[in-house]
């Protein structure tokens, strides 16, 4: 069902990347996500490739790749 429901309140989610649940800490069209440090092009290449969030692991992998 597409109903809207507070912002504040996130259902957790599966990433799509690891398979593993995680809550987004930002709103979608925010995200990718608020707390993980991300150059703009990293965060452009990540919204092409999925429709959501990842799970902090995974944001991490994509902006540290040393
Ligand atoms: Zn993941
Ligand atoms: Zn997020």
């Amino acid at each position: 069902m597409a109903v809207l429901i507070s912002d504040r309140w996130k259902e957790p989610s599966v990433c799509e990347a690891c398979g593993n649940d995680f809550t987004c800490g930002a709103t979608l069209s925010g995200c990718w996500c608020s707390d993980v440090k991300l150059t703009p092009d990293e965060r452009n290449q990540l919204q092409n490739r999925y429709k959501n969030c990842l799970c902090r692991t995974c944001l991490e992998k994509v902006g540290n790749k040393d």
